[in-house]
């Protein structure tokens, strides 16, 4: 027999349950709204332009090697990731405060960041939103930290219970971790405004709370980059302390490659010099050195005027996408009188919308009409097209009725 006999089979995650059971159902109409990847309107994963025009240009770069990257990854990567997330102005940047690494995707950053805090930060304890990204609790008690919850989303309102949020920020544990969507959250939709990220600074920084942000959706939210990294760079322009995890998965389309970034802004040079030399001992046991290509697909992107401009346009466009087939779903549901209020679908930001459906209406919804998305009511907008809208539509008033 297996030395591996007595192993019990794991259950699949569910988003990639979802996946698997889109991909046996046999219906020409069916819908994968499950997992979070932006489609073309022929539902396949969208390649940015500006991305094809630099693999091309790195295939034609005969000078290129394959050298082992440092540990921390390429260099120009990690300088001009800091400067997309914290402002090329950043006095954190300028005084050098900031250590930033290249990692595994947003997945690998929050992992990294993590095993730092787990080892070498006094307070254990981090909250996260309620409800939060499906591998979040998975990413960080892993490393040790110990999970807890703020209230986040109202279902009432379909909007941000605000009040919530900050009485549980008032009660955390001094010191403790607080995750935060940069924007765009994920599964709801729903980010604070200006203001509310400024009340929200001020109480995160009078309870010495430690900020952890994930930026998974940069520049797909509000269609600009600067704007949707406006709540990180709010918590470094007041000098203090914060963790940043960074994707390119959605907004540079890259999700295969696996690349971001885990910056951590200190309050002087000597810390961050310190905080860095302590994540190569993290990382070096973990993976090494991180993969080349991602890193020089988005370096080429970022340190090039044109090429970046090319990709703002096609961010730009994008984002416009995701407001109009929102504004798309919000007017096929107001056209069939489909019972109830679907305001939320336009008010709510990002890649995604979360329904309010329930359970049995999702499960109707996947039965009758070959719709697949996650139990919570989370639709992928992304990855929805204009022609899809009419049937997704007819099914959600049919689930309803
Ligand atoms: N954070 C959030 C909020 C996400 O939605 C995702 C991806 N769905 C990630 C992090 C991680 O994605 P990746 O590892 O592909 O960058």
């Amino acid at each position: 027999g297996s030395l591996f006999q007595e192993l019990a089979p794991a259950p699949d995650p569910p988003v990639y349950a979802t996946t698997v059971a889109y991909n046996e159902d046999p219906s020409p109409d069916k819908l994968h709204l499950g997992i979070g990847v932006y489609r073309t309107e022929e539902g396949k994963c969208h390649t940015l332009n500006v991305v094809k025009r630099v693999e091309r240009m790195l295939a034609n770069d005969l000078s290129a090697d394959k050298e082992y990257l440092p540990i921390t990854g390429m260099p120009e990567f990690n300088k001009l990731s800091a400067e997309l997330i914290f402002g090329s102005g950043s006095p954190a940047i300028k005084e050098s405060r900031v250590a930033t690494v290249q990692c595994v995707s947003g997945c690998g950053s929050l992992r990294l960041g993590a095993e730092l805090l787990a080892k070498h930060y006094n307070q254990h304890v981090v909250y996260l939103p309620e409800p939060t990204y499906g591998n979040h609790p998975n990413l960080l008690s892993a490393a040790g930290l110990t999970l807890k919850t703020y209230r986040y989303y109202d279902p009432k309102t379909h909007g941000l219970d605000f009040q919530g949020f900050m009485e549980d920020l008032g009660s955390a544990l001094t010191g403790a971790i607080v995750l935060f969507h940069a924007s765009g959250h994920n599964p709801t939709g729903v980010d604070p405004t200006c203001e509310q990220w400024e009340q929200i600074r001020r109480s995160v920084r009078l309870r010495s709370l430690l900020p952890f942000f994930d930026c998974a959706y940069q520049g797909l939210v509000s269609g600009h980059l600067d704007a949707d990294a406006q709540s990180i760079r709010m918590f470094v322009c007041d000098g203090g302390e914060c963790l940043v995890a960074q994707s390119y998965s959605k907004n540079l389309g890259l999700y295969g490659e696996r690349i971001g970034s885990l910056s951590i802004v200190c309050k002087t040079a000597d810390v961050a010099r310190r905080v860095e030399s302590q994540l190569r001992l993290i990382i070096r046991p973990f993976y090494s050195n991180p993969p080349i290509h991602g890193a020089a697909i988005v370096t080429a992107i970022l340190k090039d005027r044109g090429l970046y401009k090319e990709w703002t346009a096609e961010l730009k466009a994008m984002s416009d996408r995701l407001v109009g087939v929102r504004r798309q779903l919000f007017d096929a549901l107001c056209s069939r009188g489909t019972q109830g209020d679907w305001s939320h679908i336009t008010k709510q930001v990002g890649m995604y919308t979360f329904t309010g459906l329930n359970e049995d209406q999702i499960d109707f919804l996947t039965k009758e009409h070959h719709i697949y998305m996650s139990y919570d009511g989370r639709i992928n907008i992304g990855g929805l097209s204009s022609k899809a809208v009419p049937y997704l539509a007819d099914a959600i008033h049919d689930a309803v009725s």
